[in-house]
């Protein structure tokens, strides 16, 4: 009986631990998912506000990581820096990503073309980091934003816009349990985040949705879509937040590298994470040469979006 309790503790603990798989167990609106420990942005915890009007903020506290085993702490890795080179074109000819997203959302292009996503932000230290790492290749990406967030970080909302890259609505405060929260709470919340995104760059069209966690229903998407937005799944998910599975540092660098060249197909939509994720971008910075070298990289199309 304890031996059940605690296999089914861990189980919970690892399921809070991450904000993307669609393995989680849908997480209480008490659920807190930490970040990695260098993340200077609060933890994607729902604040107790039912209402997700742009007056709502995050716990201001991120809480500790849940670990299972009192390790020693990771050893401090220097996140390499400088410019990297982008120098290959396109040459993968793998069969093209295949399957369809839950409830309705997509998770390819439509064309051998592979679209980067990065969730969460956007956050203060790797936003930059990662826009930096895109404009050095000169590859366009797309950005699901949360709206608070966008709200607190207008610089970056018009600096990911102004460089090209799409936006994407990841919802107010990352609520994986958004899909039972009914449909007003759910139009209200998808409003309010593109409402703080367009208070700062008011012509950028939104054309895109991705539900916390992955966590799509029908009704969400159909929110979605009655604001004009694509609901965007992913096919390739290198659970880049499981640092529970795949460890810190180099550990987790080499894992998100190995995981994405494992999985990437012509036409996958690529689930990475800049918020509060440093090892993602240190992989990033192996990724985007070898991914350029291999496939035509695109943010989501926004005149003429995904259907
Ligand atoms: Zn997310």
């Amino acid at each position: 009986m304890r031996r059940r309790i605690a296999v089914s503790a861990v189980v919970l603990l690892l399921g809070l631990a991450g904000c993307t798989s669609t393995k989680d167990p849908v997480a209480s609106p008490s659920a807190t998912a930490p970040s990695a420990s260098v993340a200077p942005s609060p933890s994607d915890s729902p604040s107790p506000s039912p209402s997700p009007s742009p007056s709502a903020s995050p716990s201001p506290k991120p809480s500790p990581s849940p670990t299972r085993a009192p390790s020693p702490k990771p050893p401090k890795t220097t996140a390499p820096t400088g410019p990297i080179s982008c120098t290959g074109t396109a040459t993968q000819s793998k069969p093209r990503a295949t399957g369809n997203g839950p409830a309705g959302s997509i998770l390819k292009t439509g064309t051998d073309a592979v679209a980067l996503t990065f969730d969460d932000g956007p956050d203060p230290i790797n936003t930059p980091k990662m826009l930096d790492l895109l404009k050095q290749c000169g590859v366009k990406a797309t950005f699901c934003l949360v709206g608070f967030r966008a709200r607190d970080r207008p610089d970056l909302v018009r600096r990911i816009y102004e460089e090209g890259h799409t936006l994407c609505n990841h919802s107010w405060q990352h609520l994986t349990d958004l899909g039972k929260r009914g449909h007003d709470y759910m139009l209200k919340d998808l409003k309010a985040t593109n409402d703080a995104i367009h208070k700062t760059v008011p012509d950028a069209k939104i054309a895109y949705f991705r539900a916390p966690g992955g966590n799509f229903t029908t009704e969400m998407v159909q929110v979605a879509k009655d604001l004009g937005m694509t609901s965007i799944y992913w096919h390739v998910d290198p659970r880049d937040w499981d640092s529970s599975s795949y460890g810190r540092g180099s550990a987790m660098v080499r894992h998100v590298i190995s995981s994405v060249e494992g999985s990437v197909r012509p036409g996958s939509i690529i689930l990475s994470h800049d918020n509060g994720k440093p090892d993602t971008i240190t992989a990033y910075r192996t990724l985007l040469p070898w991914l350029k070298a291999r496939f035509e990289l695109i943010g989501l199309p926004v005149e003429t979006p995904l259907p």
